[in-house]
């Protein structure tokens, strides 16, 4: 946590920010759901957003989540989103540790989820930049992979995630936002998670209905 700044301050600046976005968009902030990365903070910190309202969560490694949720209190309206690359084999695992799986990028592992769970979210992770080591699904692959998903029937397919390639100026992400959102029209789907610390209000422009936030709510993390 910054020592300069309490959790309710850099909450409040992250709100007036999606507040303001909203309005050069002229959306409604209700469009816009926050979601709180936690990732590598301690589950006290969960406890703390969670006692200051926030409902959603994105956590990126199961192992390292499982581990938390047990010293987690209920909770019970707590929304947690798996935001990080999931192996095939962890899939069953990740179905019961989470609400939400924002990462589904291969028919496989659409495929294993569908075979853990009765019911499960999901979104897939599209990948829009050429760097080597990221996950997500191409572009061109997109159709059959939604196709694939939609015959899962214990999955409900509701948006698209990415993830732009890491730039300082939150203009250079734009064009890989707007890219995602035509996506998600083409596809029909609802959901648009794009936008972190550095770039949100480019994402809530370009169509965001989820801004995943770390940095900006809890400071900065250390490397797992
Ligand atoms: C860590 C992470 C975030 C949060 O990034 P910040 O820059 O700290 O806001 C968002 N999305 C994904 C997929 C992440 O891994």
């Amino acid at each position: 946590m910054h020592p300069r700044f309490t959790f309710a301050e850099r909450l409040h600046a992250v709100r007036s920010r999606i507040a303001a976005a909203c309005a050069r968009a002229h959306r409604a902030e209700a469009s816009v759901t926050l979601l709180a990365v936690t990732k590598v903070f301690p589950a006290s910190i969960v406890e703390e957003a969670y006692a200051s309202g926030l409902r959603e969560f994105g956590e990126n490694y199961v192992q390292e989540f499982e581990d938390k949720r047990a010293q987690l209190p209920a909770c019970p309206e707590a929304v947690f989103h798996l935001i990080g690359h999931l192996q095939s084999n962890k899939a069953s695992k990740a179905a019961d540790l989470f609400q939400v799986i924002q990462t589904v990028d291969t028919s496989k592992l659409a495929r294993r989820l569908n075979e853990a769970v009765n019911d499960l979210e999901v979104m897939i992770e599209v990948k829009l930049g050429d760097e080597p080591s990221k996950h997500g699904c191409a572009p061109d692959d997109l159709p059959a992979l939604i196709e694939s998903v939609r015959t899962c029937p214990n999955l409900r397919l509701t948006g698209l995630m990415t993830i732009p390639p890491w730039d300082d100026d939150p203009e250079k992400s734009r064009s890989y936002f707007a890219r995602l959102q035509r996506l998600a029209q083409t596809h029909g789907v609802e959901r648009i998670s794009m936008g972190m610390s550095n770039d949100l209000e480019a994402a809530i422009e370009e169509g965001s209905t989820i801004v995943r936030v770390g940095t900006a709510l809890f400071g900065p993390r250390k490397r797992p």
